[in-house]
């Protein structure tokens, strides 16, 4: 069993507590301690008794924490962490301020496996999963530093839905009212598409946003961009978010990579309105960010108002988002927490 507290939900925590000979109330006073004052040490929980103290800490619990190897700051106000795991193993979270919004992307997984040609994560292998408590931990850290975390999104490192469990449990605790009490709809977890995740979380009874990585409007070229799509085709992934939507009644989010023309003409526009018709959606197009060994180029901001404009004109809302952290390699795809690259999988 993980004997990381940071690693348990209120309703696990009452059970490490009642298994201990104590009250279940305690629980409350141990969450409270480790995810409102973001405490660290056990010693350090006067609300608890001496005793008890004692016996979580000769029963082996601890709170882990992540430690701040490196931190950033882009003048646009953006700023990366790069920490490290207890293992050795290192990850990067990106803070994004916004008016009144402290965003923090998180990571899910040491690597990704998905891949994607446009991201410079995807060249690093899988190494790992996190566990819920590094996942919690980054917000906590961060918070330390940067002040209150007000809105999530699961899109750093890692695909969330590849590591579902460790990603919802962390989303349950992030957003329970006795903890950091995140609200459930200023978090979004972003797949690039795996299918039984998008299932499963319809199924939920707690409902984060849901986006979904799309970049392309046919199987052809979506494949090439994301190898994904050779498991999950686009009509399999388009049926799930109709089922989602059907348990959920709630929209989702298509994010939209724009690479130079090889994804950005207006008749991708055209058809990436006619593939959608009938669901409830919206677009964010997101610019694509540079890094070595990449062989694409972001398409020009004159593209991208061309293709937003398309997207709006057929009544799509539609957002861009123009990169922040991109001098220190914080924006989207450009994490690479200090690992080596692997050439690309799939010649191109
Ligand atoms: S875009 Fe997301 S899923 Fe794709 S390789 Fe990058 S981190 Fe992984």
């Amino acid at each position: 069993m993980n004997k990381d507290l940071k690693d348990k939900t209120l309703q696990d925590l009452e059970k490490v507590v009642v298994a201990l000979g104590q009250k279940p109330y305690l629980a409350g006073y141990l969450f409270k301690f480790i995810h409102v004052q973001n405490g660290r040490e056990i010693a350090g929980i006067s609300t608890l008794s001496k005793a008890f103290r004692t016996q979580l800490a000769e029963q082996e619990y601890f709170i882990s924490q992540l430690k701040v190897v490196d931190a950033l700051t882009d003048r646009d106000g953006s700023a990366k962490y790069l920490f490290e795991l207890a293992d050795g193993e290192r990850i990067e979270t990106v803070l994004l301020p916004e008016e009144e919004r402290m965003t923090l992307c998180v990571s899910t997984q040491v690597g990704c496996p998905m891949g994607c040609a446009f991201c410079a994560t995807g060249r690093i292998p899988l190494r790992r999963n996190l566990t819920a408590g590094e996942i919690v931990d980054q917000v906590n850290t961060v918070e330390e530093h940067a002040g209150r975390i007000t809105n999530l999104v699961y899109m750093g490192m890692g695909e969330p839905f590849l590591n579902y469990d460790a990603a919802l449990k962390s989303i349950r605790i992030l957003n329970h009212s006795a903890g950091k009490n995140i609200g459930i709809r200023h978090i979004t977890i972003s797949t690039s598409g795996i299918v039984p995740g998008i299932k499963k979380l319809a199924d939920e009874e707690i409902r984060p946003r849901l986006a979904i990585s799309l970049s392309a409007p046919t199987d052809t070229l979506r494949s090439r961009l994301m190898p994904v799509t050779d498991k999950y085709p686009i009509a399999e992934l388009l049926e799930a978010v109709r089922t989602y939507q059907a348990a959920t009644g709630q929209r989702v989010t298509f994010e939209y990579v724009l690479i130079d023309k090889i994804n950005d003409t207006i008749t991708h526009a055209h058809l990436l309105v006619k593939l959608l018709r009938g669901l409830m959606y919206n677009v964010n197009l997101i610019e694509h960010n540079p890094f070595t060994g990449c062989e694409f180029t972001g398409s020009s901001r004159e593209r991208i108002q061309r293709f937003a404009s398309a997207l709006k004109e057929a009544g799509v809302e539609t957002t861009i988002r123009f990169r922040m952290g991109r001098r220190i390699k914080a924006a989207c795809g450009q994490l690479q927490a200090g690992y080596h690259p692997r050439k690309q999988a799939k010649e191109m």
